[in-house]
Formats: structure tokens, C-alpha cells, sequence
């Protein structure tokens, strides 16, 4: 069943490139040259698929799920299936471009910001913000007995109040 599931996607990628990547294209010019870098520097080959996903979901700061990414792409490259956006997430969570965290039932959301920061979820709109480390301490997290503390942050729930 795995190893179906498996080929099955490994078969729509090959699809969606053989369609998609022409030896031709600009891949490598004007906007996408930066994130073209940053994948090769993180050992990822820029393929037309992975730059597009990653020219958005590097760059928001909207703490997307893998359907918002997919939606948000799809709109500019028609052709992307979604196996490959999952996939793609996937392999920049591994390479530590993206972290991944869940934040509600089932809420699985990527944030390009990879240094430590904590989140405020505003419960009227469901839109996320980072707060600073700084902003917020939770101490002796280090000390909790019979728990190794590999990571935390703290996820907070309310109103945002309109700025001033
Ligand atoms: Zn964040």
C-alpha cells in the first residue's frame, strides 16, 4: 500500500515536469534568482515547480497550510499538482527552510521564519501572528522533570486589538 502511494506520487511529479519544465525557460532570471540560490545553497534542486512554491511560501507571513500554499501557487502555474506542493513542503521543512507546526485540530501550518518565535492567534479573523521571543518568557522549561526539551514555543489566543 506504501510503496503504491508512493510510486503514485513519484509518477504525477514526473508527469507534472515532463509537461511543465522546458529546458528554456527563465527559471534562473530576475525575481527567482534569489530563491534559485538559497535552494541550491540548502542542497535542493531548483526545479520550475520548487522555486515557484518556494517564491511564495519563503516569503509569506501568513502561516500557511499546504492547501493555502498550493492554492496561492497554482493561480500562476496552473499545471502544479498537489502531491508536488506536499512534497515540496515536505523536503524544505527537512532542509530547514520551513518549519512546520500545528496549531489547532488538525491545523498543520509552514512558517518560513525559522528562528525561535512565539504566536498569537486571532480568534475573529484566524490570521497568526509572530510575536518576539523577547516578548513573552516561560521559565524553568529546561528543569521540567522527566522531559527532554528539544523545542517550545507558546501559542496565544485572542483579540487583536486595532494599532494604534
Ligand atoms: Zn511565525
Amino acid at each position: 500500500m506504501r510503496a503504491t502511494s508512493a510510486h503514485l506520487i513519484d509518477y504525477v511529479e514526473f508527469w507534472t515536469q515532463s509537461k511543465v519544465v522546458k529546458p528554456e525557460e527563465p527559471v534562473e532570471k530576475g525575481v527567482g534568482a534569489d530563491v534559485v540560490d538559497l535552494l541550491r545553497d540548502h542542497g535542493i534542486q531548483p526545479s520550475a515547480q520548487r522555486v515557484a512554491v518556494a517564491k511564495y511560501v519563503l516569503r509569506t507571513d501568513e502561516h500557511p497550510s499546504a492547501d493555502q500554499v498550493w492554492h496561492n501557487v497554482r493561480s500562476g502555474f496552473p499545471m502544479l499538482s498537489r502531491a508536488t506542493v506536499y512534497n515540496t513542503l515536505n523536503l524544505f521543512v527537512e532542509k530547514g527552510l520551513l518549519r512546520e507546526f500545528i496549531l489547532a485540530e488538525g491545523r498543520l501550518v509552514y512558517d518560513p521564519k525559522t528562528d525561535p518565535h512565539h504566536h498569537f492567534i486571532d480568534e475573529g479573523t484566524g490570521k497568526i501572528h509572530d510575536v518576539p521571543w523577547e516578548a513573552v518568557q516561560v521559565s524553568d522549561v529546561a528543569k521540567l522533570p522527566g522531559f527532554a526539551v528539544r523545542d517550545y514555543q507558546v501559542v496565544m489566543r485572542g483579540q487583536k486589538l486595532p494599532s494604534s
